[in-house]
């Protein structure tokens, strides 16, 4: 493989997709070596076919909104790999969204489900469209709209979309109706749904949990755990609140939480009463973080990330290109001994660089978030057998699970001098499955 005629051509073909760019040169780096062992992957040009989505759809979503105002925003779906099973991946709704960022995150899930070991593809969605401050009607407008064209691209064996930023239990239920109104069918098409209609216990805890459960695999590689140790959450969404509440559970500290405006640092530690009043402040009245600040009288940095904060531990769990690599020179000067990823893509490629040369425990989102699919690829199976598991079954597999992945990025990722890197090991174990699998499809 000639890595950066790749790269280049996917710059050519598409340019100003600096995220999906940024995604695909890291797993080029990574499985170059691992690559070239197998001739027989460049005879069919696998490498170019495994980066190029299967197929992208954008659409135009039109809702009103209360005044009476039509408005307008686009939606897209990218089905990226489904050779080892039917696509599957988060819908996110942000302002920010946009084709290069769903690309990349379409990419980066195909490896990550691939690791799970369960068989499902990889996609990705969503829309330009921001759920805070529209009132719930509209977002409900908002999602019957999108389902309307949406629903013509997926189903239960073709493409499973769940929730990701912006899209949560609400909005989950409010496209499910949809579907279902439209296709006059009740399947399990999306994941993430509630309790009374075919959702699994555990997953919106999954994430947040099962980024915990890697991390201690790892803290156990060096002989410790979480007891006693400090730890820096950015984010205050799904990820950041079940992180937190597993960090407390085993006997850890949590210093920061986050949103898009700012950071909160609390020096006595978030308990679990604070945690709830923040559960409730974002999932119920969703408000600001800065509200913590104000009721609990502590510090609270506008416009900034909590990385220049001294602690044990750093669990990014907000988006893509949060913690840049002077972020990471903070930490690691801090003495930080592990980073794990509850967000997508959350270390720019000079962080992880840096964390590398520093030798600290560094798991990617790829490896380290994948609990949230393993849950949902759970879910489909309670679908489809018409079942509903126990919260503890359920969280037995997530774990296991989570361990699975933490030994395939040890068996891929161990160095001559016996560093672990992580993001070696989750890339090259997910792409050589999907990669044999593509072999043995035969060239389409
Ligand atoms: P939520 O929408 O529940 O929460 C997102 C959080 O991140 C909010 O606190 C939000 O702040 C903050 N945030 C969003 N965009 C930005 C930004 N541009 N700058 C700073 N802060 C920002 O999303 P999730 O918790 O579900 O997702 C968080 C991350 O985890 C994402 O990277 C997602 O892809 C990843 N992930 C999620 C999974 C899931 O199961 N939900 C599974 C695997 C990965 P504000 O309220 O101000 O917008």
């Amino acid at each position: 493989m000639d890595a950066k005629k790749v790269l280049d051509d996917l710059k050519r073909r598409f340019p100003n997709e600096v995220e999906y760019h940024q995604a695909v040169e890291e797993v080029l780096s990574t499985i170059e070596e691992e690559y070239n062992k197998h001739p027989e992957f460049d005879k069919v040009n696998l490498i170019e076919r495994l980066c190029i989505p299967d197929r992208v759809f954008q659409f135009r979503v039109t809702w009103m909104d209360d005044k009476g105002n039509i408005q307008t925003n686009m939606g897209y779906r990218v089905q990226h790999n489904n050779v080892i099973g039917p696509y599957k991946g988060g819908l996110r709704f942000h302002s920010s969204v946009n084709l290069g960022i769903l690309k990349f995150l379409a990419f980066e899930q195909t490896f990550k489900n691939s690791l799970t070991t369960l068989p499902m593809g990889g996609a990705k969605g969503g829309a330009d469209f921001t759920p805070r401050g529209k009132s719930n009607a509209e977002v409900m407008r908002f999602c019957q709209s999108f389902m309307l064209e949406l629903s013509k691209h997926i189903g239960p064996d073709i493409d499973v979309p769940a929730g990701d930023i912006g899209v949560g239990g609400r909005e989950i239920g409010y496209m499910f109706g949809m579907y279902k109104k439209l296709r006059k069918e009740f399947t399990g098409v999306l994941t993430g749904k509630s309790m009374e209609f075919g959702g699994s216990l555990i997953r919106p805890e999954a994430t947040g949990y099962g980024n915990i459960y890697f991390l201690m695999e790892m803290l156990k590689t060096k002989g410790t755990d979480l007891k006693g140790k400090s730890c820096l959450i950015s984010g205050s969404g799904n990820v950041a609140q079940y992180t937190a509440e597993k960090v407390l559970e085993l006997g850890g500290k949590v210093l920061t939480m986050s949103d898009s405006n700012g950071y909160i640092y609390d020096p006595d530690g978030i308990t679990t009463e604070k945690l709830n009043y923040i559960m409730e402040l974002k999932n119920v009245y969703r408000g600001r973080i800065s509200e913590y600040a104000d009721k609990y009288g502590v510090k609270y940095v506008a416009g900034e990330k909590p990385w220049g904060e001294k602690a044990d531990i750093a669990l990014p769990s907000a988006t893509q290109n949060e913690l840049n690599g002077d972020h990471a020179r903070q930490l690691v000067a801090n003495g930080v001994i592990a980073v794990s990823e509850g967000a997508n893509m959350p270390s720019t490629p000079e962080a992880i660089e840096v964390f590398q040369d520093a030798k600290i425990l560094y798991a990617p989102g790829k490896a380290a978030n994948a609990g949230g699919v393993s849950v949902s690829g759970l879910e489909m199976s309670q679908n489809s057998l018409r079942l509903s598991w126990t919260s503890e079954e359920v969280d037995n597999r997530l774990k296991s699970i989570m361990k699975n992945i933490h030994e395939a990025c040890v068996k891929y990722g161990t160095q001559p001098d016996g560093y672990v890197n992580y993001v070696k090991g989750a890339n090259v174990a997910g792409f050589m499955k999907v990669a044999k699998a593509m072999m043995a499809q035969g060239i389409y």
